[in-house]
């Protein structure tokens, strides 16, 4: 890319965004018109996954493109050294503005605190969404505690237009603006609050899903639309005589509506960075990526929440505009991986993508070629076992373009913290040509004995690879 102008990147980040709450996507329940306008000018990626379905695992994963058995940020609770390589710190080296407004949940405090910026202002933790406090940089290494008045996704979005407006000009500029929103607890700002009032949503396939032939850790999980809190989660108490049926129906309306207005306020905030990249004269030079952490179950499978190895929970949206390499209303099949996100964004910078990145570049995608040795499966780990709320279970696998199997290993004794039961090792192999829904657990069915082998080899091969280890049960 000698001789071309270095790009700048916008790069926005929303927390828990499923790609099928997007209609670029083809969602079946919403409108979102300006990630849409982003997804014409540029490519979606159709087969984009996270390494580990889970926010402060998948946000390591991302600024360091590495798994999360290298970085050491495989939990919730593990949070990010702040001194590791990443991304932001090699574009800042290198010559960019570089800042972050929003969501970092990476750690706070002298180790953790966001480096390689220029500017930051971060929510504390999860953050809050209205009236936010925000973080920042204060003298000797403390915190200057910033009191908003607002709702958060438009705050962060004034933020990000306020530091492009003040930014150097003369040099080019990365920003990562990282919404709060569509987290958990799914409050709506003033504007969308009765947005679907008089609307039913429909209901997702699989919404009955019986769970019959998954692993016995698995169906024994706290992740059902039963499990959400009425009062904190569904913002009423449950109406009187409704049978078990209706309270899912009713249930379900109460979350995917909360979920879908705070959609509807990214969306908006997507829509006001796009204009102000145009008014400016930016748009040709700027690439500018949609993404999210990871999916979500929006009732899918009768679950919320994320943490699986499943299809709605495993795929990430991922979209790129960069007019000067991607083709408009492209889209692509080949894997991507939230790994790849940093080595991408250093080519197309023109850097050299350091050798212990373990992702790989988007770039020749991007420009219309899928190399031919471009990878054909993805290592997957959680390892979160057994937290007190959702009790899901840890587990591995690997995803080829036609099947998956998913290892429960369900031996807490290694995982301090955990609060799962002490449980044999379970497996789950799914078709997803024949059953793309992943309605049916086929590990005992003897027709995919030779694919059930080939896929243990391949996970094998993939976790000697990437340099993570099959469990060894403890004791
Ligand atoms: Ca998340």
């Amino acid at each position: 890319m000698t001789g071309e102008p270095r790009p700048n990147f916008l790069f926005v980040m929303s927390d828990d965004h499923a790609a099928h709450a997007i209609s670029a996507y083809g969602s079946r329940i919403n409108e979102t018109p300006h990630i849409d306008r982003l997804a014409a000018g540029g490519m979606r990626f159709d087969a984009c996954f996270c390494t580990n379905s889970i926010c402060t695992p998948s946000r390591a994963s991302i600024l360091t493109g590495t798994y999360n058995h290298v970085n050491g940020v495989t939990t919730l609770d593990t949070h990010m050294d702040n001194r590791l390589q990443t991304f932001p710190k090699l574009l800042q080296t290198a010559g960019y503005q570089t800042a972050i407004v929003g969501k970092w949940h990476l750690g706070h405090g002298p180790d953790h605190d966001p480096t390689g910026f220029d500017f930051w202002r971060v929510l504390p933790g999860q953050g809050h969404y209205h009236n936010p406090v925000m973080l920042g940089p204060g003298p000797g290494g403390s915190h200057e505690v910033i009191e908003r008045g607002g709702y958060v996704t438009d705050l962060i979005t004034d933020d990000c237009l306020d530091w492009l407006d003040r930014r150097d000009r003369d040099r080019p500029f990365m920003l990562l603006c990282h919404h709060k929103a569509p987290h958990r607890t799914w409050e709506p700002s003033r504007e969308h609050f009765t947005m679907y009032d008089d609307v039913e949503i429909p209901e997702p396939e699989t919404m009955w899903d019986d769970h019959a032939t998954r692993a016995e850790v698995v169906q024994a999980m706290r992740m059902r639309l039963m499990d959400l809190d009425p009062i904190i989660d569904l913002k009423s108490p449950v109406p009187d005589g409704l049978t078990e049926d209706e309270e899912v129906r009713w249930r379900y309306q109460r979350y995917i509506k909360d979920y879908l207005r705070v959609v509807a306020s990214i969306d908006d905030n997507v829509g006001r960075l796009l204009d102000h990249l145009d008014h400016e004269g930016l748009a040709d030079d700027t690439v500018v990526v949609y993404t999210s952490d990871q999916g979500f179950f929006l009732g899918d499978h009768g679950w919320f929440d994320k943490r699986l190895m499943y299809e709605e929970s495993l795929s990430m949206p991922f979209i790129v505009r960069y007019p000067r390499v991607v083709a408009p209303g492209s889209s692509t099949e080949a894997m991507a991986l939230n790994v790849d996100v940093a080595p991408t964004f250093l080519e197309l910078a023109g850097l050299d993508v350091p050798s212990d990145m373990q992702g790989r570049s988007l770039v020749p995608l991007l420009s219309g070629e899928e190399p031919d040795d471009w990878r054909r499966s993805m290592y997957y780990r959680y390892w979160m076992h057994g937290d007190r709320i959702h009790r899901v279970p840890a587990h591995y696998g690997v995803r080829t373009e036609t099947h998956k199997l998913i290892c429960y290993y369900n031996d807490p004794l290694g995982q301090p913290g955990a609060h799962g039961p002490v449980a044999p090792t379970e497996w789950e192999l799914f078709d997803l040509l024949a059953d793309p829904l992943e309605t049916t657990n086929v590990i005992d069915d003897e027709r995919y004995a030779a694919v059930l082998m080939e896929l243990r080899a391949e996970l094998a091969r993939l976790q000697a690879e990437l340099g993570d280890a099959p469990y060894v049960a403890v004791g």
